[in-house]
């Protein structure tokens, strides 16, 4: 190609909400265009990049087996209404009718689209597994479309799905998805961890999340500074505390007969700590909210040691509410609640308050709780005595500092990831609301057992942008660079210069290498900022240097400029991109 024919539509200018580099640069750089909130031109740089990040995906999938399919982007909202996660996926749908009224949706995941199209096909345990994907557009209506590419409104993923006659089967396939998935994003040159991860709107059991460690993630993992322990923190588990200083030799034993205290004014766990002179670990601590469910609401009440947060995706999960949100003051009276005095014991018989308690509170004593009693707490509380059926869950949020939960030894941190990769073992969860059966060895009708894995394939432009930059701009891996060699011609006018970048130009084109010729007539320094700033990984600059038979090699990766003989050059290349 030609720059002086391409489409590269470079600029100075931010667009207006951009706040990652990711975001700015490839649109700086002419990759892609906004179009409206969450939606995005791809120019031809970009789609360039983007067919490489999707012919890497598609060269590893096809490798371990998997064949791709493509499906009709247009769903019936009939089938959503069959698995039931026309309400759980709530507005993110974003549902429309045709001219003869049926109701359809674009898909945001094809979960329902695939089961469908092999049920009644796929009939005995003789014909599975099988594995089918495909690489297409989806449309999620995000509440918060963002950060470009990151959080678009549509864009592009590969989903895939594979069926088994048994658990073994799928966990088996899963296993092999997750080593494939760790050769594509190796073969991408990200840095990436693979964590536990919470299963969301899509449901089934085990997942685990690809992220690409970037401090501009909008995900919090918690990894283990000695073993490979890792998950997002919605899931993320630690050694449970023992104690109020988690050491044993710290151990304090404290005593407190069962008593109603007053505590006039006494509200925040700091108060109460000052007050009873005592450590927040003694401490229960409500976290109130208010829970939504498809066509209700109930008041929750979180319970956790003083010291301790709640994460919400593990609270959301434990009482499978759609969301959380905080309550008004109104809306706790009205069930009886007095903030600042709510506590384990005496809460008002109310079928619209739900309690759970996290686990690491299971027969903890002593405990002091509000006494849900305007001015009062109970003191030396013993959680062993609660009623049998008390809803216990896991809540806590785990902070950098706790124990590992696998080797026991090393200490969690926190770092920042963007998630290019999730994969789930869904088991039967669409198999059975669909009727997706077989017949098994034993002529038994069973549902299929599934399993379903997901690539960002449009984020992961992003996120590689984000994990590969500079201030100057993109530094593109070699593998989805859209070209990966720039000639750049100094000064078309002088004739031996433009001669020497035509012979090279077609040289290369003949050897089949991705090319770019900066041939306009405009100044080097305009030619050189823009070769920076599109991160074309080589690019040689045919200058003044050439009478004495030199040219410069510009290695966009570590910005050294080499200076090699004009006669050499082509081999040089050659070498560098093979
Ligand atoms: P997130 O938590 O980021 O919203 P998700 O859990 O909803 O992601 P999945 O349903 O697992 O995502 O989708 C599979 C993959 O598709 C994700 O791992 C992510 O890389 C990508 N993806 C999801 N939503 C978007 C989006 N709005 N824009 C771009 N890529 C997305
Ligand atoms: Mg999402």
């Amino acid at each position: 190609m030609r720059f002086s024919r391409a489409y590269i539509p470079t600029s100075k200018e931010i667009p207006n909400d951009a706040v990652l580099q990711s975001h700015i640069l490839l649109t700086r750089a002419g990759y892609i265009k906004g179009v409206a909130s969450g939606l995005y031109n791809f120019l031809p740089l970009g789609k360039k990049s983007l067919d490489k990040i999707r012919t890497i995906v598609k060269e590893e999938l096809d490798h371990s087996g998997c064949q791709e399919v493509d499906l009709s982007f247009v769903t019936p909202a009939e089938l959503w209404e069959e698995s039931g996660r026309i309400a759980k996926f709530g507005k993110e749908l974003l549902r429309f009718r045709d001219r003869k009224e049926a109701l359809f949706v674009l898909g945001p995941t094809h979960e329902e689209m695939m089961v469908a199209l092999v049920r009644h096909q796929l009939n005995s345990y003789k014909q599975l597994p099988q594995n089918l994907y495909q690489i297409k557009t989806k449309f999620r209506d995000e509440a918060r479309p963002r950060f470009g590419l990151m959080r678009g409104r549509e864009f592009v993923m590969k989903d895939g799905y594979s069926f088994h006659e048994n658990e073994n089967d799928m966990k088996r396939e899963f296993y092999l998805m997750q080593e494939t998935y760790k050769k594509i994003f190796n073969r991408l040159g990200l840095d990436f961890r693979v964590v536990e991860a919470d299963s969301g709107a899509i449901g089934g059991s085990g997942s685990r999340e690809f992220m690409v460690i970037a401090n501009s993630g909008e995900d919090t993992l918690a990894i283990c500074n000695s073993c490979d322990y890792g998950a997002n923190i919605e899931t993320a588990k630690r050694q449970p505390h023992r104690n109020q200083n988690n050491h044993d030799e710290l151990n304090v034993e404290v005593e407190m007969d069962f008593a109603k205290f007053k505590t006039p004014n006494i509200k925040t766990i700091e108060e109460l700590s000052k007050f009873f002179h005592i450590s927040d670990w003694f401490i229960a601590k409500a976290v109130v909210k208010k829970a939504i469910y498809e066509n209700s609401s109930k008041i929750a009440i979180f319970f956790v040691r003083g010291g301790d947060e709640v994460e919400e995706k593990k609270a959301i999960n434990s009482i499978n509410a759609l969301e959380l949100i905080d309550p008004t003051p109104e809306e706790l009276l009205n069930v009886g609640l007095i903030a600042g005095f709510i506590g384990l014991l005496n809460l008002p018989k109310n079928p619209n308050i739900i309690k759970v308690i996290d686990l690491e509170l299971q027969n903890a004593k002593p405990i002091i709780t509000g006494a849900n009693e305007l001015d009062y707490h109970y003191i030396g509380v013993s959680l062993e005595e609660l009623p049998e059926k008390t809803h216990f869950a896991d809540l806590i949020r785990v902070k950098e500092g706790d124990i590992c939960p696998i080797c026991n030894k090393g200490s969690l941190i926190y770092k920042r990831g963007i998630e290019v990769g999730h994969i789930f073992q869904l088991g039967t969860k669409y198999s059975e609301p669909l009727g997706a059966t077989f017949l098994d060895r034993d002529g038994k009708s069973q549902p299929m057992v599934m399993g379903t894995y997901g690539i960002g394939v449009s984020r992961l432009l992003s996120a590689i942008v984000e994990q590969s930059h500079d201030q100057n701009g993109i530094i593109m891996p070699l593998a989805i660079a859209p070209y990966k060699i720039n000639i750049l011609i100094s000064n078309i006018k002088n004739s031996d210069e433009l001669n020497f970048g035509e012979k090279l130009y077609s040289d290369l084109i003949a050897k089949n290498i991705e090319v770019i010729l900066d041939d306009r007539n405009e100044r080097f320094g305009f030619k050189i900022r823009d070769a920076e700033l599109i991160g074309f990984p080589y690019t040689i600059i045919i200058g003044k240097g050439l009478i004495n038979s030199k040219v410069e090699l510009l290695n966009r990766k570590n910005n050294i400029k080499e200076e090699i003989n004009s006669e050499l050059i082509l081999n040089k290349v050659l070498e560098l991109v093979e």
